[in-house]
Formats: C-alpha cells, structure tokens, sequence
C-alpha cells in the first residue's frame, strides 16, 4: 500500500500518520527523516543535500527528489510506505509519480485531513508557556486551572511569537496556497480521499483505514 499523507498544520496529521502505519505495517517516512538520515549516512544525494543545507540554501528539488527515491528504494519499502511532507509542489508531484513508475509502483491513497481554517487557528493558537518552568498548556485542551498561570510553579504564562493569529494565519494562507494544485492532481487522477479531520481522533483514524482498505 503507498500511500500520501496530506493536510495543514494542526490537522493532526503525525498522529493519525503514526496509527496507520502501526495497522498497515509500512514505514513512515517523512521527508525530515529521509533528509537527516541520507546526511548521515552520507550517501551521494545526502553529501550534495549537506553543501546546501550547510550554507543555509534551499535544497533543489532534484536533489530533494533523489533522497525521496533512494529511501522508497530501500527494503522497508518494498511492501508500501506512508509518505509525509512530500510532495510539497506540483512539479514535486509529477517527479514521484515518474520515480514510482520506474519502479513499477504508483501511489494508492492520497488521504487529505481537512479541518476548517478557523478551528486550525484555534487549535494553533492556544499554545502556552510557563516563563518559568517551561511547561506547556493550551487553552482549550489543556487549559492550566488558573487563567494564566503555571499549574507547577504558578510562574507567567506566554504566547511564542510564532504562535500568534498573525503568523499562524500567514502560515496557513501559504500551505493552503501551495497545495490548492496539488490537490486539484491526485483529485483529477481519483487518488484523493478527503477525510474530515475534526471528528474526534479515534473516529478519524477509523475513517482513514476504511478509506485505505478500499470500503468507502
Ligand atoms: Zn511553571
């Protein structure tokens, strides 16, 4: 089963991702992880990926696009793999499905977690932080028993800057932007799944297996 694992931030993707690969038995490979490994291992597209990353650049896409196909090419993958982060861009989409033809294989399930952009900023936004101690709340899942104050050591609670509705919404605004044609892909060669996200976790979990064992 190969399968792409899509949706914004704070949809809940990494934990829905880790449930299925658990009951698929496929490896999940996020692009990060690929990224991290191939360096260290310092295989020929990793070393190429290091002169970039070292000097602060943005990676290429063939370069980006080589480290995705050597780790689909190894054995873990061989019966399938749940693939995250990857790809970001169309012409990103275009190379996986030419790198996977050349293998033989083609992806089965693109599975897209759709939540509404305001519950998104919610979600996004309701982070916490003890200035003192640096426990984590957030307002709405995890609220402290008192309104701005540390449960542990009753020191200040603070929003991160990269947490505020401003920078939030503007990161949300680019992904919705960027993948909007990606989707519009998988959608005109009926690969895509569009899952509702902001059903409670155990049932959207049970809506994505349905999904990838082809019964709704
Ligand atoms: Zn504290």
């Amino acid at each position: 089963m190969n399968i792409l694992f899509m949706g914004p931030p704070g949809a809940g993707k990494g934990t829905q991702a880790e449930r299925i690969v658990d009951q698929f038995a496929v490896p999940h490979i996020s692009t990060g992880d690929a990224f991290r490994l191939a360096m260290k291992q310092g295989t020929p597209m990793g070393q190429k990926a290091k002169e970039f990353v070292d000097q602060g650049l943005l990676v290429p896409d063939e370069i980006t696009n080589g480290i995705v196909r050597d780790r689909l090419l190894q054995d873990d993958c061989s019966k399938g793999f749940l693939l995250d982060g990857f790809p970001r861009t169309l012409q990103q989409a275009e190379a996986l499905d030419s790198m996977l033809a050349d293998m033989g294989r083609s992806i089965d399930h693109v599975v897209n977690l759709k939540v509404d952009r305001g519950l998104l900023l919610a979600r996004l936004t309701g982070r916490r932080i003890c200035k003192s101690c640096g426990s984590t709340y957030h307002v709405m899942f995890n609220p402290p028993k008192q309104e701005g104050v540390c449960d542990k050591c009753e020191g200040e609670l603070y929003q991160r800057s990269d947490d505020t509705e401003e920078k939030v919404g503007t990161r949300l605004d680019e992904y919705i932007s960027k993948t909007a044609p990606l989707l519009a892909y998988y959608e005109g060669k009926s690969q895509l799944r569009e899952v509702d996200g902001e059903q409670d976790i155990d049932v959207v979990t049970a809506e994505i297996v349905s999904v990838l064992r082809g019964s709704r």
